[in-house]
């Protein structure tokens, strides 16, 4: 991770934030959301509060990879995909070693819509940056689960040739790792899967 950023009041109730703190003790409101789990209970205007508290770091320290990485995270959950690939490129070349960097960084490049419906060199984009994060760190469902679903909505429904690992070989990857529900959910919020069979599978319900 890099350099840690001074925070002197907290982005969502504005209390006086705590020397060093990482979170508020009054809202409990992270300071830098590492993760879109970390924005499920804001709305819009929770989000945009985020967005300006970092725009204001970002001035002091645009060189900050946790900082930018926070940035993408807001505008990937508001849907702004473009502007939040931006800031995912920037993190990438500061703090190389963070995984789920890479993990939103594909997220973006799907802009919202179904996999089936994009170009082989996006695809080949998208899964090369999972494969990065999994390089990094092999813990993680959700990189096996979207690879999985890239298998099945992209080249089998397109009648493309599968080189492995095969969908089965991902899903079964994903499902030996520690579930992450919100984390899941907020990937299907992003990735549009309308296969109800797909769906299914994923929500382990
Ligand atoms: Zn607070």
């Amino acid at each position: 991770m890099s350099g840690s950023i001074k925070v002197e009041q907290c982005p969502q109730c504005g209390a006086l934030a705590k020397l060093d703190a990482s979170k508020c003790e009054y809202c409990g409101a992270e300071f830098l959301v590492a993760s879109l789990a970390c924005l499920d209970r804001l709305d819009k205007t929770g989000i945009n509060k985020y967005i300006n508290f970092y725009k204001d770091l970002l001035k002091e320290s645009s060189d900050n990879g946790d900082l930018n990485c926070a940035m993408g995270i807001c505008y990937l959950d508001l849907g702004l995909y473009d502007l939040a690939s931006k800031y995912f490129a920037k993190a990438i070349e500061q703090i190389p070693d963070y995984s789920d960097v890479y993990y939103h960084y594909a997220l973006t490049l799907f802009k919202g819509k179904r996999p089936k419906v994009l170009a082989l060199t996006e695809i080949k984009k998208i899964e090369n940056y999972l494969n990065a994060a999994i390089q990094i760190d092999d813990s993680k469902s959700k990189y096996y689960y979207l690879l999985a679903l890239i298998k099945h909505d992209f080249y089998i429904k397109n009648g493309l040739r599968i080189n492995p690992p095969t969908y089965r070989d991902l899903m079964s990857e994903a499902d030996s790792r520690p579930y992450e529900r919100s984390e899941i959910e907020k990937m299907l919020q992003h990735v549009l899967i309308n296969d109800p069979y797909l769906l299914d599978l994923l929500t382990r319900s």
